[in-house]
């Protein structure tokens, strides 16, 4: 699942078990060695990106 942290950052977790530490050679669950699906972690690249990008802009707003 992607959830998002209290400073606006996607943040991806486990579906089974909700943890959020992830062997990323092998994108399993640390915690309970569920696979995450390709899908999932192409939404939650795209999620950061979109992160990425909007505080990009914050940041240029900000700055005038
Ligand atoms: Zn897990």
């Amino acid at each position: 699942m992607i959830f998002t942290n209290p400073a606006g950052a996607p943040e991806l977790a486990c579906d089974e078990c909700g943890c959020r530490w992830f062997d990323r050679q092998r994108n399993t669950c640390y915690e309970c060695g569920a696979p995450v699906p390709a899908a999932e972690v192409s939404a939650f690249e795209r999620a950061l990106a979109e992160y990425g990008a909007s505080t990009r802009s914050e940041e240029k707003r900000l700055r005038g």
